[in-house]
């Protein structure tokens, strides 16, 4: 793979797992003859100076893109116009300007209208990550053999798309291009629903052992302390990590990727009505059949080489690499 930089300046705002992780994979590559940060916190500019991942930090969005050929914006979505209004006037003529967010027509919506007429919005989303934070949590691999779906408006500059594509294939990833709508819906049903499963039956499994130790407390049992954790095998362990992603980052998912996710928990929700009815009235083919495609769909994601750790599969760094969001 060359190491030719593809930028002379690049401008990270946000230096959590995805920021840091971006800049850890261009530094190994060479892509960059520079990397500017910034991000809401000195502790967090102070860490990300320590860790080294960047050439300089600055308190502004606006400072820190000062003279950048490309700006990748790594904070939650919810922040992304925003920082596009803050960072307008520090823009140079003819800027890229992409981004690692989970949802996508939410940020051509929120972004575009806030750039000047001379720059050009490329989104992306990395369909990698971890249920980590922070700028400790990102390691330069975390792109290797990962799809990153670019989303640009018809009519977008070509060059643009191009050097976004280059640098997404150069650190590592699988690059596909797609109608941000369509990568909404496809992302609702793949990630987004998967976490909101899992956040809901983390937290229902809480609930109700909160509700059974005070049960067995008015009753005079022996009170059992955390069965949820002793207990937290398979399924449920994994379901655990998944919910131990960051709140700010999937309240933003939701709030910005409402439609798709309704339309689809209705759907999900029918189809579990469906499995509720054919357990009740005991109706094993049922269930079998269900049980035996979604075997074969696993197979599918395994052959795709996109198993991640959502299984017995370890994670390849130890850190819970995982396909998310
Ligand atoms: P993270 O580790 O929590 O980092 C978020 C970073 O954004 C932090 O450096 C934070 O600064 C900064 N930030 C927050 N609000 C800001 C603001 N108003 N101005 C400037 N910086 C601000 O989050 P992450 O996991 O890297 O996620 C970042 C983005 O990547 C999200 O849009 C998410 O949808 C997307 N994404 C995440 C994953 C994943 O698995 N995590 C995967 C694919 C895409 P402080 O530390 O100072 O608060």
């Amino acid at each position: 793979m060359s190491t030719t930089p593809l930028f002379n300046r690049v401008a990270l705002i946000g230096l959590g797992l995805l920021g840091s992780s971006l800049a850890h994979a261009l530094k190994r590559q060479g892509l960059v003859k520079h990397i500017a940060g910034s991000a809401r916190s000195q502790a967090t500019r102070d860490k990300a100076m320590e860790i080294g991942f960047l050439d300089s930090v600055y308190e502004t969005a606006a400072e820190a893109v000062a003279d950048a050929d490309l700006v990748v914006l790594c904070s939650p979505v919810g922040t992304y116009g925003d920082i596009a209004r803050a960072m307008r006037p520090g823009l140079k003529k003819g800027v890229i300007v992409t981004d690692v967010g989970s949802v996508k027509a939410a940020v051509i919506r929120d972004v575009l209208p806030e750039l000047p007429g001379h720059a050009h919005l490329v989104p992306s989303h990395p369909v990698a990550g971890t249920e980590n934070s922070g700028p400790e949590s990102g390691f330069a691999e975390l792109f290797d053999g990962r799809y990153c779906i670019l989303t640009p408006t018809p009519g977008t500059n070509e060059k643009a798309v191009q050097a976004v594509t280059d640098m997404w294939a150069r650190v590592g990833s699988i690059v596909e291009l797609m109608d941000a709508t369509h990568h909404d819906r496809v992302l609702a049903i793949t990630s987004h629903l998967p976490h909101l499963i899992a956040y809901t039956i983390v937290g229902t499994a809480s609930d109700l052992e909160e509700h059974l130790m005070k049960e067995s407390a008015q009753n005079g049992d022996m009170v059992r302390t955390s069965e949820v954790i002793k207990f937290s095998a398979g399924g449920f362990r994994d379901f655990t990590r998944i919910a131990a992603s960051d709140p700010i980052m999937w309240r933003d998912i939701f709030l910005n990727n409402r439609e798709a996710v309704l339309e689809l928990l209705g759907r999900f929700t029918e189809d579990l009505t469906a499995l509720q009815r054919a357990i009740r009235w005991g109706e094993g083919d049922i269930l079998e059949d269900w049980f035996t495609r979604t075997r074969a769909i696993r197979r599918g994601v395994v052959e795709m080489g996109q198993a991640g750790s959502f299984s017995a599969v370890e994670p390849k760094t130890g850190s819970g690499a995982d396909r998310k969001s």
